[in-house]
C-alpha cells in the first residue's frame, strides 16, 4: 500500500530548493503519493511543473478562500480548463475569521467551484474556519457532489454532519499538535474508514518550523495510539481512503 499525504503544498517557495530531499525523506518512511492542492491562479504554473517532473505527485487546482478576491471569471475560466487534468477542485472553501475577503466574495467563490466539481465529476477539498454550518447547507444542495474537509478542527457533531453527506475529514499536524482533546475526539467517536490523513506542508508546526509530508508519520502514530491500533492499519485505511475519493 503506497502511503498518501493527501494535504500538502509542495509547490511552497518554501521547498523549491530541496524538494527531491524531502520527497526522500518520506519515501523512506513509506510515504510515496502525495496531493498537492492549489490556492490561487498564479500557482497553477508552478504546480502544473511539478507534476511533470515527479509522477507521484498529483494535483488539485482551486482557488482559496483568502486570496478569492485577486480572482476574476477569467480565472474561473482558466480554471475550468485546467480541472481536465486534475483528481480534485480545491483547494476552496470558506473562512470567517478575521481580515479575510468578505463572506459575500467568498461565498461567490466557493459556489462556483462547487459547480465546478459537479461538471467535472471530481471531488472538493475543503478549507473551513468557523464555517463548517455554511459549508454543510452548501453542500447540500449539491448531493452528488464529494470530497474531503482539509485540516479539520470543528465539532463532533460538525464532522457527523459532513460525513453524513459524503464527505472525508482530514486530520492534519496542526490539530494534533494544537488540540490534543478536539483530537481524540475526533480520531476515537469516527470510524477510520471516514478519515484521511495530511500534513498541510509547509504549514501545520507553526511558523518557524517547515513541515515536511514524513511528519504524517507522527499524526498516524497519534490517530494510531489513541484507537489502540497498529499505526501501518491507520496508513493503511486513510491511504486507501485518500486513493478511493482522487481515483490515484
Ligand atoms: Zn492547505
Amino acid at each position: 500500500m503506497a502511503w498518501i499525504d493527501s494535504h500538502c503544498h509542495l509547490n511552497h517557495e518554501r521547498f523549491s530548493h530541496d524538494l527531491t530531499d524531502v520527497l526522500q525523506r518520506a519515501m523512506q518512511e513509506g510515504i510515496s503519493q502525495f496531493l498537492v492542492p492549489g490556492t490561487a491562479f498564479h500557482q497553477w504554473e508552478t504546480q502544473r511543473a511539478l507534476e511533470q517532473k515527479y509522477p507521484n505527485i498529483h494535483l488539485a487546482y482551486g482557488i482559496h478562500p483568502w486570496f478569492c478576491d485577486l480572482h476574476n471569471e477569467e480565472h474561473l475560466e482558466q480554471l475550468d480548463d485546467l480541472l481536465n487534468n486534475a483528481v480534485a477542485v480545491g483547494e476552496c472553501g470558506l473562512d470567517f475569521s478575521p481580515n479575510k475577503p468578505s463572506k459575500e466574495q467568498q461565498m461567490h467563490w466557493f459556489e462556483a467551484q462547487v459547480t465546478l466539481a459537479k461538471k467535472h465529476q471530481l471531488p472538493l477539498i475543503i478549507h473551513s474556519v468557523k464555517a463548517n454550518d455554511v459549508i454543510a447547507s452548501t453542500l447540500k444542495k449539491q448531493p452528488t457532489c464529494r470530497g474531503v474537509v482539509h485540516g479539520f478542527a470543528g465539532s463532533l457533531q460538525q464532522a457527523q454532519a459532513l460525513i453524513k453527506l459524503g464527505y472525508y475529514i482530514a486530520i492534519g499536524t496542526r490539530l494534533i499538535h494544537s488540540r490534543p482533546k478536539k483530537t481524540a475526539a475526533l480520531v476515537t467517536q469516527l470510524p477510520l474508514t471516514s478519515l484521511l490523513l495530511e500534513t498541510d506542508a509547509p504549514d501545520g508546526l507553526g511558523k518557524q518550523t517547515r513541515n515536511e509530508p514524513k511528519e504524517l508519520i507522527v499524526v498516524a502514530n497519534v490517530v494510531a495510539k489513541l484507537r489502540q491500533q497498529q499505526p501501518e492499519e491507520v496508513l493503511n485505511i486513510c491511504s486507501q481512503n485518500a486513493q478511493e475519493l482522487f481515483q490515484l
